[in-house]
């Protein structure tokens, strides 16, 4: 007898929020269950989705009228039901189609293949991974395969033995002993784990990995970049020889994502590290989640579904009663608030491993060093500053300079009239590239050759204003022209950066020469601040951070501290080296707070003064934001829209129970009003209590697709809920 199914499918955006389509199907499909299904003139992929029919779909299409589905995909067994659950509260919460999200975060390979397709796919890769086929028919793999695990993988046949375990630092084995009984705990807690840089948070995530691993479970690993996971992974690749260990992030290719992604889903992945998108892998035998630098802004997707995967992770380890870890050296103050209130439980790792000490901090107040001639530009680095990068190349020690503006200078200035290399489609400048000699617009990527004279005036004098990262390499070379280097031989400056590391494979063979010893100093943007253990840099330096102090964005302090604290972590990393490590910061603003913690290394007392100030402003935690962002040609149009989309909310508010208070803000410009020819405005959201903003967003955004036909030449319109700038 037919049966009707509910099937989530890639709808266009909103159209039916929550709902999934119906088809009919001669046998019931468990919830999870990949299908093909006809949709206009193709058959598309789709997910059988639980929960009753909705009772108005029932009534406008009965069972005879639906169309019948067209391929099951009995090759892959269902996706388990908390995965289902992940991805309901997901579309829910960030107010996308259901379908939208279950489809985007699977494997893109996934989606194109039919179930012969597939089925070929996971007998190539059964054969080639040496584990027996899954069962069709959507049973569960067996629960745990052999430990050691015959890889045809390129690699030594016998696995190297584990090396031998450190012995545990006391706040590492107190740490641990807490998360031990987590494992025990019928619904374990989320746990902050706040240790400063070089504290062992990467040995408590292994062994921690190793506990799971030891109950017969997996591990989920999240870290926010890409180029951080070779690094991790040779890490947990050492410590568990015969493991089989996957990674899940946008650089693989698109057969080797799909491989991982079923390796894991089949329950043979011991351990899976990756980045956001990994918080959806489907996991039979979840044991923990980890998020490292859990206060990383990567972890928030910008488009679509604009989820946290760090919110995710601990909304999946609730669902899934596992054990969840939060670690940073600089929470965000969202969990930081949270582990106050004691609704994470806080674990604190305050020391440095052996004799790592922090590094020095010395604030350089520039208000003080001698001015540049008139006409001439700044020196990059001040005297003191320079002084002590010569010292470090003379002792043969390496130097770090951060400066967070790739290319050779922001603008371009005519001397005569005063012209600006504007961008012509955006409200901001062309930024100066001396390489190849470009204007770039790094907000639409418009290109052009720097004109040979001014564009309005003629005048041949053209000049860079202000320094990135290209201009600084040049004006550190020229300092350091001259300098011996202890083996003799000049001065090595490097510059890591957007531009240096665009060629796949260029960024591992910079940090190469950056770990061996052949760079004497790196000049890098944020790019080389995260993560890596650059064991003989004893000096970094943060050129120019004060444009951070004073932007609108009310996290640009909380962000900059983090930068900060981890730009300075990447120093004195080597015991020996560690008692001369220093960090530097150059500003004109050397009482600000923010200093006065950093040079204490004193997080807490930082987080406790932008909280209090968050109070008073009623920002996040202390409130709920989301944002109506939305694109025209015409300014206006954007502007209507949201006015409308106001009057539409506020009349919904009246209707409904009050949940707290919601505020709503004019439509501003962002910080960048015009990109690429198109006007941008937004509208913030202010509630007092999460439930309120829900409940209001639930109601209001099933209306905003037909409000948006009323206002012809709207390009685009987007909910972000949680935004992380606003
Ligand atoms: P974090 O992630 O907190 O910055 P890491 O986990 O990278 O710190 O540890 C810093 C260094 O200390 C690494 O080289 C690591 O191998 C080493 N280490 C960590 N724990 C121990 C330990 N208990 N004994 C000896 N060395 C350790
Ligand atoms: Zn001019
Ligand atoms: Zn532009």
């Amino acid at each position: 007898m037919m049966q009707r199914l509910r099937v989530a499918v890639e709808t266009p955006q909103y159209a039916g929020l929550a709902r999934a389509l119906d088809y009919a199907c001669p046998h019931h499909l468990p919830a999870g269950t990949l299908v093909r299904v006809p949709l206009g003139q193709r058959n598309i992929p789709g997910i059988v989705w639980a929960g009753a029919p909705d009772q108005e779909a029932a009534e406008a299409r009965p069972l005879a009228s639906l169309k019948p589905v067209a391929e099951v995909m009995q090759a892959l067994p269902p996706l388990p039901p908390v995965w289902c659950d992940l991805v309901d509260f997901t579309a829910r919460y960030y107010q996308r189609a259901v379908g939208e999200v279950a489809l985007s975060v699977l494997p893109p390979e996934l989606r194109k293949l039919d179930n012969a397709g597939l089925d070929k796919r996971l007998r190539l890769l059964a054969k080639r991974s040496g584990w027996a086929m899954p069962e069709p028919e959507g049973s569960l793999p067996p629960r745990r395969k052999s430990a050691k695990v015959q890889s045809s993988r390129p690699g030594p046949a016998e696995p190297a033995p584990p090396p031998p375990l450190p012995t545990l630092q006391p706040e590492q084995a107190q740490v641990l002993a807490t998360l031990a009984d987590a494992f025990e705990q019928a619904q374990p807690p989320c746990h902050l784990l706040h240790g400063v840089t070089g504290s062992g948070k990467t040995e408590v995530y292994l062994r921690a990995a190793q506990h799971a691993l030891d109950l017969g479970r997996q591990a989920l690993v999240l870290v926010p970049e890409i180029n951080l996971t070779p690094q991790l992974e040779a890490r947990f690749a050492e410590r568990f020889p015969g493991r089989r260990l996957v990674s899940l992030h946008s650089g693989l290719t698109p057969a080797q994502r799909l491989a991982n992604w079923l390796t894991a889903h089949l329950g043979h992945a011991d351990l899976v590290l990756g980045t956001r998108l990994a918080v959806f892998c489907p996991l039979p035998r979840l044991g923990l989640i980890v998020v490292d630098e859990e206060h990383d802004p990567s972890y928030k997707q910008q488009d679509g579904a604009r989820y946290s995967a760090r919110d995710l992770a601990v909304y999946r380890a609730w669902l899934e009663k596992v054990p969840v870890v939060l670690g940073s050296a600089t929470p965000s103050l969202e969990s930081w608030q949270h582990a106050q209130t004691g609704r994470y439980k806080l674990l604190t790792m305050a020391q440095r491993v052996g004799q790592g000490e922090l590094p020095k901090v010395r604030i350089v107040d520039m208000n003080l060093q001698p001015q540049p001639a008139p006409g001439q530009p700044a020196a990059p680095l001040s005297e003191p500053l320079l002084t002590a990068v010569r010292a470090r190349v003379e002792r043969g020690e390496q130097s770090l300079l951060f400066l967070n503006r790739r290319g050779f200078a922001p603008v371009l200035s005519c001397t005569a009239c005063g012209w600006k290399s504007g961008c012509p489609h955006c409200s901001a400048w062309r930024v100066f590239h001396k390489l190849d000699r470009t204007l770039r617009c790094h907000h639409c990527s418009f290109t052009e050759r720097v004109p040979k004279a001014c564009p309005d005036c003629g005048n041949l004098d053209i000049q860079p204003v202000g320094r990135g990262t290209e201009r600084l390499e040049e004006q550190v070379a020229e300092l350091l022209q001259g300098l011996e280097r202890p083996g003799g031989g000049a001065v090595r400056v490097a510059r890591i950066d957007a531009d240096t590391t665009r060629l796949k494979g260029a960024l591992e063979q910079q940090l190469a020469a950056v770990h061996d010893g052949s760079v004497d100093v790196l000049i890098g943007t944020q790019m080389v601040t995260k993560g890596h253990d650059f064991r003989r840099v004893t000096l970094v330096a943060a050129v120019n951070p004060d444009s951070a102090l004073f932007t609108a964005d009310f996290r640009a302090p909380e962000r900059l501290f983090a930068t900060l604290m981890q730009a300075a972590g990447r120093a004195g990393r080597d015991a020996a080296a560690a008692a001369s490590s220093e960090m530097w910061i150059q500003t004109w603003s050397p009482t600000h707070p923010l200093f006065t913690a950093l040079r204490q290394h004193d997080f807490a007392r930082f987080a406790a003064s932008q909280l209090q100030e968050r109070e008073m402003a009623a920002l996040p935690p202390f409130s709920h934001l989301a944002l109506l962002r939305c694109e025209a040609r015409d300014a206006a149009v954007a502007e209507g829209f949201l006015r409308q989309a106001r009057d539409m909310a506020q009349a919904l508010l009246t209707e409904q129970a009050a949940d707290g208070q919601v505020t709503f803000y004019a439509p501003v410009p962002p910080h960048v009003a015009k990109v690429a020819g198109l006007e941008r405005r937004q509208m913030l959201i202010e509630a007092s209590t999460r439930p309120g903003l829900q409940r209001l967003l639930a109601a209001w955004m099933p209306q905003l697709p037909a409000l948006r036909g009323q206002h012809k030449g709207l390009a685009r319109w987007a909910m972000d809920v949680d935004p992380l700038s606003i």
